[in-house]
């Protein structure tokens, strides 16, 4: 039988880990008995001996193990099955109206470094960390278990798996599948891009992007960092007049231009294909076109808390320009997906923005993670998504109410 390393843990570490987080770091390993590589199950222990759980190593990573449960059980595709169960069975109770949703989020589901979409009767996946990517096997045969999928397509083509010692992967894993996956959600018609960003489609918006419905009703709306145009679709379901969607790619254009027009809302919106900032600016020195609600739904703007200082900036810049573009009492809705910027971060920059542009902001409507992405309060990074709905008069208005 093969022997199992066992990592033993530093006498004073941080509560965090009794209490639920599953990264262990480097400088919080006493030592390591026993042979192992990279990727590989180990067995920890506090300083005590007291069993701790079952995770996996990586020498390349400064979070050197994750763990994966803290049941001395043997990690296999049972033990998967049983996990993807037991999420399903929260998740299945919570996740409506739709075919698009998040079967699996890593950390806070107690996968570490493993994400499954379902879009329609097909998967996408993604892998993060070496110690997943041994165990494809046993997920791969788990999900095929559990969820009996027509097909499984991997995307694992983003830059973390580089840190883990992994090279960039995209393709089918399991049978076959269309390069866009079909699917529905809040009654309408989306397609995944197997192509296109992170898992082909953001499901993370799908409960927020209704909160928009009182809002759009016969209005001109402005879709800034539209992606496919999930936002775009919603406003003329809605009942938008018209839809400008903004993104500098042009794929993404592309695959909105499908979907508009497969949900019958042809002539009701214009694409442009041009970096956003570029844009704002531009629209806000020619001062002449104004908007009735205008959407930012940026990507990340800081991947690290030292990024954080820019991604503010970022922040502050295109929301202060979409409150200038507004009309008087128009809508301003706006998100963050940055990790590392909190809800009080966010709220403080969006405040900045206010002062500047002599507006009033008042939240209307606030939204986060939906169900199936639901952060796990004892790992905080799980936390990341910030959605507001904001009405915005200015300030001139206001002292002559
Ligand atoms: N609102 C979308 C998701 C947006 S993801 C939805 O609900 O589906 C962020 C998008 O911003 C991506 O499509 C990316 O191509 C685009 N993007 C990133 N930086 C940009 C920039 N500087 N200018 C224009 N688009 C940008």
């Amino acid at each position: 039988m093969i022997q199992i390393a066992k990592v033993i843990l530093k006498e004073n570490i941080k509560s965090r880990i009794k209490n639920g987080h599953p990264w262990i770091y480097e400088n919080e390993i006493e030592k390591v008995e026993g042979e192992y590589e990279s990727g590989d199950i180990v067995d920890v222990f506090y300083h005590s001996m007291d069993f701790l759980g079952k995770g996996y190593i990586n020498n390349n990573s400064r979070i050197r193990v994750r763990l994966l449960t803290r049941k001395n059980i043997k990690i296999d595709k049972e033990f998967f099955v049983e996990k993807l169960k037991k999420i399903l069975s929260i998740k299945s109770k919570l996740v409506k109206d739709t075919e698009g949703f998040r079967v699996v989020f890593s950390e806070a589901d107690g996968l570490p470094g493993f994400v499954v979409d379902k879009f329609g009767e097909y998967l996408v996946i993604q892998i993060g960390s070496l110690g997943m990517e041994k165990l494809k096997p046993f997920l791969i045969d788990a999900l095929v278990e559990v969820l009996s999928p027509k097909g499984i397509f991997e995307k694992s083509d983003y830059a973390a798996r580089e840190r883990e010692g992994l090279e960039k992967f995209r393709g089918w894993i399991y049978k076959n599948g269309p390069e866009l996956i079909e699917f529905r959600m809040n009654g309408l018609v989306f397609y995944a891009d197997t192509l296109g960003q992170k898992t082909g489609f953001f499901l993370d918006q799908r409960e927020n992007v209704r909160l928009i419905k009182d809002f759009v009703g016969g209005k001109e709306v402005l879709d800034v960092f539209s992606y496919t145009g999930s936002f775009a679709a919603h406003s003329l379901k809605y009942g938008a007049r018209h839809v400008i969607l903004v993104d500098y790619s042009k794929r993404a254009l592309d695959v909105a231009n499908m979907i508009l027009k497969k949900n019958g809302f042809d002539g009701k919106y214009e694409l442009i294909n041009a970096n956003a900032f570029d844009f704002l600016r531009k629209l806000y020195k020619e001062g002449e076109k104004l908007f009735e609600v205008i959407i930012l739904d940026p990507p990340a703007f800081a991947k690290s808390f030292e990024d954080r200082r820019r991604a503010y900036r970022g922040y502050k810049e295109i929301n202060l320009r979409a409150m200038k573009l507004l009309k008087e009492g128009g809508t301003l809705v706006t998100a963050s997906c940055s990790r590392v910027v909190t809800e009080q971060d966010f709220l403080i920059v969006l405040y900045d923005a206010a002062s500047d542009a002599k507006k009033k902001i008042q939240i209307l409507k606030r939204g986060n993670q939906p169900p199936d992405h639901a952060p796990t309060l004892n790992i905080f990074e799980s936390f990341y998504l910030k959605f507001f709905i904001f009405n915005v008069d200015s300030e001139k208005l206001l002292a002559i109410q």
